[in-house]
């Protein structure tokens, strides 16, 4: 019987290619997050709130249409969005979350009658 094979730690080579693919990745995100902002100026595409107080910027581009439900990579499938909406919608499709933005929302002031 044949012993089973001994993991071998990945060779520096292999470790590097990954970190210059996510340094590769990281300026292309910031890049459209720029092209994005440039656009659209710097609000969330959901809900309209100011994000150019938030950094990096890149960090709050989202799949429009999520990549689980076939959305793609194309920069046209991308947008800046705020944490909240970011959080909120995270795998949702999209139709459910406009729903869910949307929602009537109960005050929390009751208006007092006369
Ligand atoms: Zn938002």
């Amino acid at each position: 019987m044949n012993p089973l094979p001994i993991p071998q730690p990945e060779d520096g080579k292999n470790v590097k290619s990954v970190r210059s693919k996510r340094n590769k990745n990281q300026k292309q995100n910031a890049a459209l997050a720029a092209r994005l902002a440039a656009m659209h100026g710097y609000i969330c595409w959901y809900c309209g709130s100011d994000i150019s107080n938030t950094a990096p910027l890149e960090s709050h581009l989202d799949h429009i249409f999520p990549i689980s439900a076939g959305g793609t990579n194309h920069d046209s499938n991308r947008a800046l969005v705020c944490e909240v909406c970011d959080r909120a919608k995270w795998n949702m499709p999209l139709s459910d979350f406009l729903k869910w933005l949307h929602r009537p929302k109960k005050s929390i002031y009751t208006i007092p009658q006369s």
